[in-house]
């Protein structure tokens, strides 16, 4: 039987870009590129290589997000997953994480699942909640933050490298897996795998697709709220040390200033 592995995906605002917040404190993210998480590129990463050792699987990918959050899920299907998942509706802005892992589950479920593979954080939110609340709303096993991971006879094993000790974990499917950004660098997409990903299949769901009521998700049902946000000052000119025979001295006494030596 085919291994259904589902790989949760997010598009996330281009930290390089200029963000911004919009007018009722959520993240503007209309106002700014997007693209697929670096972090997920990792898990996305892990589940083709999980899906080269096995007999036969299929690989999901899913997002939850706005219209462009379809360009996250081409990167994925570039890279080699096999079909898609849009969840895109208005009522899901201002979700928080809480919200975010109901409508994942949600659609996790409906979609079947043995594996569901995330990345350790978000490089937006980084809050690295959702896949132990995933795994808690299905009511799954979960194996979180693994460096190494490998899927054999029903039962999906992986490393997680702590401070002081490295654990040998596993757990049976179905279960939630997480991996780090140690797992193994992940693939470029060959110009044949972005042909490719043009064909693929990508389904779009809304709430009423998934059971879901407005309130249950958005800012209405977000957990959690933002009081006020400040955007930090613009970056100001540095310090220039102009080497005149006493620019290491220069140097030393600034650092000292700052207190770094
Ligand atoms: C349209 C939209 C609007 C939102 N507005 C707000 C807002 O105003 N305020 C607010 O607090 N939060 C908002 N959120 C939720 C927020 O952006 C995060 O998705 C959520 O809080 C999860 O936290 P995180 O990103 O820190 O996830 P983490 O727990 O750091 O993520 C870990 C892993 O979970 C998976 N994952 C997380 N989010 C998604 C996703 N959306 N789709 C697929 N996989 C995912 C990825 O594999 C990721 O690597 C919004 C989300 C969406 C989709």
């Amino acid at each position: 039987m085919s291994l259904r592995i589902v790989v949760t995906v997010k598009y996330v605002p281009d930290a390089t870009g200029d963000r911004h917040f919009a007018d009722d404190l959520t993240v503007d993210r209309d106002d700014v590129d997007g693209l697929l998480s670096e972090l997920d590129e990792y898990a996305v990463e892990q589940a083709l290589q999980i899906a080269d050792e096995a007999d036969d699987a299929e690989i999901t990918v899913l997002t939850v997000g706005p219209e462009d959050a379809k360009d996250a899920l081409r990167k994925a299907l570039s890279m080699g997953a096999d079909k898609a998942i849009h969840v895109e509706d208005d009522d899901l802005h201002g979700t928080d994480a809480i919200g975010t892992s109901l409508v994942l589950a949600k659609a996790i479920e409906k979609a079947g699942y043995d594996l569901v593979i995330s990345g350790m954080a978000s490089t937006d939110g980084t809050m690295g909640v959702v896949p132990a609340l995933l795994a808690e709303r299905l009511g799954v096993p979960q194996v979180t933050l693994l460096s190494e991971v490998s899927v054999e006879d029903g039962v999906v094993k992986g490393r997680r490298d702590g401070d002081s000790a490295s654990e040998q974990l596993e757990a049976s499917l179905p279960a939630v897996v997480s991996v780090t950004d140690q797992s193994g660098e992940a693939r470029y997409p060959s110009f044949k795998g972005i042909m490719a990903a043009k064909k693929k299949p990508v389904e779009s769901w809304d709430l009423s697709d998934l059971d879901l009521e407005a309130g249950e998700v958005g800012l209405e049902g977000a957990y959690t709220v933002v009081d006020s946000a400040t955007q930090r000052p613009a970056r100001t000119a540095g310090t220039i040390v102009k080497d005149e025979g006493e620019g290491g001295k220069q140097l030393a006494e600034f650092l000292a200033g700052q207190k770094f030596i």
